[in-house]
């Protein structure tokens, strides 16, 4: 997944917790590797335009949970994403500026109506030869729910579950029945512990998704890793950091991963209306790049500093 897992667990059974989560992990990510021939992703590939595939159950699960939220973001949301963000190549040594006809070309091959499920057999199809699926903005919140579900098996109340500080969850509260605080990073400073505010977290997922992490710059122009797959290019948005929270439920890593990217996406205005209506509540900061922050409901936010 790209990124290095850290994961804490207090208990009799803590040590076993994290022995099994550790090989979870690794286990999903064998399912939608592109190293492994035989994994979910690589067959969807080498089966598109031609046949169902049938996936692992959770591998399912996630792209049905994917689905409902491209057709809720009219495909702000799009794991068929794929051909534009390797074009791009954000974050690899291969990252520039494709020419206009490249995306066009690229933009064929994305959309979410052409990725088809079934539910009987838990398969999924794409539609078109040379289609293929990113899972970047999600796959890390399936580890996370999964990863929650063994501390559960292993009675853990307390501990933290977090892969690579951009998505984690905070089982149960710290020993003294105090929240867990996890720092917020400045966007621009150079500093990861450079915080300007932090989350008092108990029992949820936190996801943050911004222009900073991955990006380069071209003719003085800055493009980011996350793609609005509707235009083709890095989401031109007004929002230089997201940040969501999700309070327990099965799926909870899974919707603030992906959330925060969606909302990045939608920029700050749509983002918070696509999260108020939401049928369940979140919580989450969006910080502006005018300087400005918009919260959403009541999260538990301390300011440190300007962001
Ligand atoms: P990070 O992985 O840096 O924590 P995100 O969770 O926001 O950040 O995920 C960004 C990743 O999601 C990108 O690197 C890419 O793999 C994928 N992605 C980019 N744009 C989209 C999009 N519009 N819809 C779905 N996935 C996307
Ligand atoms: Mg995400």
């Amino acid at each position: 997944m790209g990124t290095v897992a850290t994961l804490s667990a207090e208990g009799e059974e803590a040590q076993a917790a994290v022995t099994e989560s550790i090989h979870r992990l690794q286990e999903l990510e064998a399912m939608v590797s592109f190293e492994e021939p035989d994994s979910d992703l690589n067959r969807l590939v080498e089966a598109a335009g031609k046949d169902f595939v049938p996936l692992h159950p959770e591998i399912y699960a996630l792209l049905a949970v994917s689905q409902e939220y491209s057709r809720q973001s009219d495909g702000a949301w799009d794991v068929t994403a794929a051909p534009l963000v390797e074009l791009w190549g954000i974050g690899t040594a291969k990252a520039r500026v494709p020419a206009p006809q490249e995306i066009e070309q690229a933009k064929a091959l994305v959309g979410w109506p052409k990725l088809l499920l079934r539910s009987d057999d838990n398969s999924a199809m794409l539609t078109e030869p040379g289609m293929k699926l990113d899972l970047g903005g999600i796959m890390k919140g399936l580890a996370i729910d999964e990863a929650r579900k063994i501390y559960e098996r292993h009675g853990i109340t307390r501990g933290l579950i977090n892969l690579g500080t951009s998505s984690l969850y905070a089982v149960g509260s710290r020993a003294d029945g105090s929240p867990w605080r996890i720092g917020l990073r400045r966007p621009e400073g150079d500093d990861p512990k450079d915080y300007w505010g932090v989350v008092n977290l108990r029992e949820a997922a936190l996801s943050t998704s911004g222009d900073y992490e991955r990006f380069f710059t071209a003719d003085g122009e800055r493009y980011h890793h996350i793609i609005d797959p509707r235009a083709g290019y890095p989401a031109k948005t007004n929002l230089t950091a997201v940040t969501i929270v999700v309070q327990s439920g099965e799926t909870a890593g899974m919707r603030s991963d992906l959330l925060s990217t969606l909302v990045f996406v939608m920029g700050a205005e749509a983002g918070e209306k696509f999260l108020r209506q939401l049928p369940y509540s979140v919580q989450g900061v969006l910080l502006l790049e005018n300087g400005r922050q918009v919260v959403i409901g009541d999260l538990p936010l301390e300011m440190k500093s300007r962001p």
